[in-house]
Formats: structure tokens, sequence, C-alpha cells
């Protein structure tokens, strides 16, 4: 019982002279990961155009089914959401959306400061979610390499990889 006792205290004193791992949030933000899957955005390619298609493919992934979308289409063939809804009251930031997007549209960013007061406030709509700038990926394109309008040959697009040399893996 003594030695217990004992050593309870000792990890107490050398635990006091420590260096603490709590912060003083909000004052102090903590460092997050820049992978880690915080609220949700929908980005730009680079030209500046919407990136998203309106495939329906992130609301089918979506296990809690809280991505409302309404496709629409421009003259031009290109289609996009006239609507895209996230209830953040039931998204459970699982990054199943993300990874479902052909398009890289939808990215989860580092925010996790995203408490509300109202309800009402956690639904957020197209203009809630739709940023300026393409997130994580600057350069990719999708609509320059799989858009109605594509001219280019298989392989001479410009985000296109030259074509594999299995004689490349030979002893
Ligand atoms: S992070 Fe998960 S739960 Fe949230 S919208 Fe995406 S798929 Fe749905
Ligand atoms: S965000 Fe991506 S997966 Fe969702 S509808 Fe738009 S293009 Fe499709």
């Amino acid at each position: 019982m003594i030695r217990e006792m004992i050593s309870g205290m000792a990890l107490t004193l050398r635990k006091l002279f420590e260096r603490p791992v709590t912060i003083q949030y909000p004052e102090q933000k903590p460092d997050v990961p820049p992978r880690y899957r915080g609220s949700i955005v929908l980005t730009r390619d680079p030209s500046g155009e919407e990136r998203c298609v309106a495939c329906y493919l992130c609301s089918a992934a979506c296990p809690v089914d809280c991505i409302t979308i309404e496709a629409t289409e421009r003259e031009d063939g290109r289609r996009y959401p006239a609507a895209f809804r996230i209830n953040f009251l039931r998204c459970i930031m699982c990054g199943m959306c993300a990874e479902a997007c052909p398009t890289l549209a939808i990215q989860m960013d580092p925010n996790f400061e995203m408490g509300e007061v109202r309800q009402q406030d956690m639904i957020y709509e197209k203009d809630d979610l739709l940023i300026n700038g393409p997130g994580k990926y600057p350069d990719y394109s999708f609509w320059e390499e799989a858009g109605v309008a594509v001219t280019h040959a298989l392989g001479q697009g410009r985000q296109d990889q030259p074509p594999a040399d299995p004689r490349s893996n030979l002893p």
C-alpha cells in the first residue's frame, strides 16, 4: 500500500515538471494535419470554373444521405449543380464523398470550427460550400481531360502520363 502511494506521488511529481500537452483553445489553435477531414468545400478548376458536374456520386456514396444535389446544364453542355446542399447535422466527416468524386470537386479542408447555436445554420447551401480556389489539387482540370469538348487523342492531354512500357520491368 505504501509502495503504491509513493509511486503515485512520484508520478505526480514527475509530471509537474513536464511540458503540458493542453493548449489554451480557442486563443491558441491546435496544429491539424493537412489531410485532416474537417469541413467540406466545393472547389474550382485552374480556369476558375466550378469542378462539380453534378454526377450525384458523392450523394450516392454518403452513408448518412446528407448531400442533396440538383443538376442542370449550360449551353455548351457542361453540367453543374444548380443547387448543392450538405446537412452538417448528419455528416460524420467520413470523407466518402471526397473519395467518390471523379472531378476532385468536393474536398475536405482542415477547418474543424463549425459549431453553431442554431441548427438551421448547419445546413450549407452551394454559396456556403463553393470556394474560389482549386483546393488541394491546383493543376487538375477534369473538364479538359473528359469534358464533351475534348479534342485531343487519348494520352495526349495536358495531364496525361505517357503510356507505360511493360518491357521496362524486365530484368
Ligand atoms: S463526409 Fe461522409 S457523411 Fe459527410 S457528406 Fe461526405 S460522405 Fe456524407
Ligand atoms: S461533388 Fe463530385 S461526386 Fe459530387 S456531384 Fe459534384 S462532381 Fe459528382
